[in-house]
């Protein structure tokens, strides 16, 4: 038990990739080279004008809430939000206050541990979600202040964990995992630098009597503002540093608001508990309340495959967890394995791991690299036809890592087909000890310096004799048997 362990609940608004705002017909758009481009009398708050629920942002947020296990209400309700400021002309936000659309639900995960390179296994559990306007984004410049509107009225849907995070690493790897889910849900672009994922902090220090006995300390801070996951990660050490400071000198911290200056890389007070903001939340009367029925609730299995399940499956098939999480994160390699595998099993090879381990080798090793070289897309270059015949000749140990770097070089030039590839350039691999042992001898008389050291106990130097062994044989060999033979010869 150490002696202060941080406790953190996060708020996370994500921005609804609908077309239209939550309240208007306007299009969200992000335009910020465009301000006030997409407004009209409500999302501007002139008096008088009327909401008009966009049904698709609901439908997202439902869908949110099926992924994460939660409980979605029969009926759910909008409240008035009341405040004043710069961005927010009608002086009050649309929201839900107690009636949220998602009720709980759970996000699981894995935390890479940087210093073992090992994965552990997580989870957050949320207390809801529920749907919102956004407000204007004000803008400063010498000495002025601009408001665009383009923003206001996009829906937001903001998310709500339970206190239960326990380090920065653990709530930059859950909040990662957020925007893998919404983008695989396809209801968020998630693009933290346009603010379409912004995250709030609230965060206190247990001291080893409140650990033991699973009390919550007597205040929280919560820290404002924070608009990427590194900042996050960086805002979380720097409160528990503040925090702690504060407790050992016999202090309480204070209750109150602060906010993150990214550049300054510290937050600031915003506000105390003395003059913390009261909402006075009342029922909204321009809408009515939402009947949500069962067949608005998408099924799990209608929706698209979740990261953790995707993640899950992977892991069963014998990936290491560095694969699996190029092949999570980036959809298009993950796709490409995942057509690969289903071909493989046409193939009746669906049994064979070591062949599914090595399609998921190839494809993010030379594959991915020559991707990158060449500047083109995977699929520009390479079938799946062409990787699983890549990958069997390889793991039937008929062709070597060399020639496979070859033939990706060769498909990316213009040839289609892998097996006259191999023998175009003779590069199926020669595996007849018969003829390898030959070469063997005459690698073993040339070079009797090496032989030496080798039997002196220097046994590292074997793999300059495979080495020249390969280049003898022209790249053909194959290097296992090389070994074998090298060191029944040498023995
Ligand atoms: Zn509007």
């Amino acid at each position: 038990m150490s002696k202060y362990q941080p406790i953190i609940g996060l708020e996370i608004h994500v921005q609804l990739n609908t077309t239209t705002k939550l309240f208007c017909r306007c299009l969200n758009e992000y335009a910020p080279e465009d301000p006030n481009k997409n407004i009209c009398p409500f999302c501007t708050g002139q008096p008088g004008a009327l909401p008009l629920l966009n049904k698709e942002a609901v439908k997202k947020a439902i869908q949110f809430g099926v992924a994460v296990g939660a409980k979605i209400p029969e009926r759910t309700r909008w409240d008035r939000k009341n405040y004043f400021y710069a961005d927010l002309p009608s002086g009050y936000q649309i929201s839900q206050y107690d009636n949220p659309i998602v009720e709980g639900g759970l996000v699981e995960f894995y935390i890479e541990d940087k210093e073992t390179g090992s994965y552990k296994k997580s989870s957050v559990e949320l207390t809801r979600a529920h749907l919102e306007s956004d407000a204007a984004k004000l803008l400063h410049s010498r000495g002025k202040t601009y408001v665009d509107f383009n923003r206001s009225g996009a829906p937001l849907v903001e998310i709500v964990t339970e206190p239960v995070i326990r380090s920065s690493a653990q709530a930059m790897a859950f909040v990662n995992e957020l925007q893998l889910l919404v983008r695989r849900l396809g209801i968020s672009d998630g693009d933290m630098e346009k603010g379409q994922m912004r995250f709030d902090c609230n965060l206190s220090l247990q001291n080893e009597s409140q650990q033991s006995s699973g009390d919550l300390p007597s205040y929280r801070t919560e820290t404002k503002n924070i608009n990427s996951v590194r900042s996050l990660g960086r805002a979380i050490e720097y409160e528990i540093i503040r925090q702690t400071k504060l407790l050992e000198k016999g202090e309480t911290p204070v209750q109150e608001t602060r906010g993150w200056k990214d550049d300054l890389n510290k937050s600031t007070s915003q506000r105390s508990k003395e003059d913390a903001m009261d909402y006075r939340y009342f029922p909204e009367p321009d809408l009515k309340i939402l009947e949500i029925s069962s067949s608005d609730i998408p099924e799990l299995n209608n929706l698209p495959q979740l990261p953790s399940d995707q993640r899950n499956q992977y892991i069963e098939m014998g990936l290491n967890m560095q694969i699996v999480n190029t092949f999570v994160g980036q959809s298009q390699l993950g796709d490409l394995f995942d057509s690969t595998i289903e071909l493989k099993s046409v193939r009746s090879e669906s049994k064979n791991k070591e062949l599914t381990i090595a399609i998921a080798n190839l494809l993010t090793g030379p594959v991915l690299a020559a991707s990158t070289k060449n500047e083109k897309d995977i699929e520009e270059f390479i079938t799946n036809e062409n990787l699983l015949d890549i990958a069997e000749l390889f793991s039937h140990d008929k062709i070597n890592n060399k020639a496979v770097v070859k033939i990706i070089d060769e498909l990316i030039s213009g040839k289609k087909d892998v097996k006259n590839i191999v023998s175009e350039n003779n590069l199926e691999q020669v595996s007849d000890t018969g003829a390898l042992g030959n070469i063997v001898d005459s690698v073993i008389t040339n070079n009797p310096k090496v032989v030496e050291e080798y039997k002196s106990g220097k046994v590292q130097v074997i793999g300059f004799m495979i080495g020249q062994c390969m280049k003898e044989s022209k790249g053909q060999g194959n290097p296992k048997i090389f070994k074998d033979l090298l060191t029944e010869k040498l023995a």
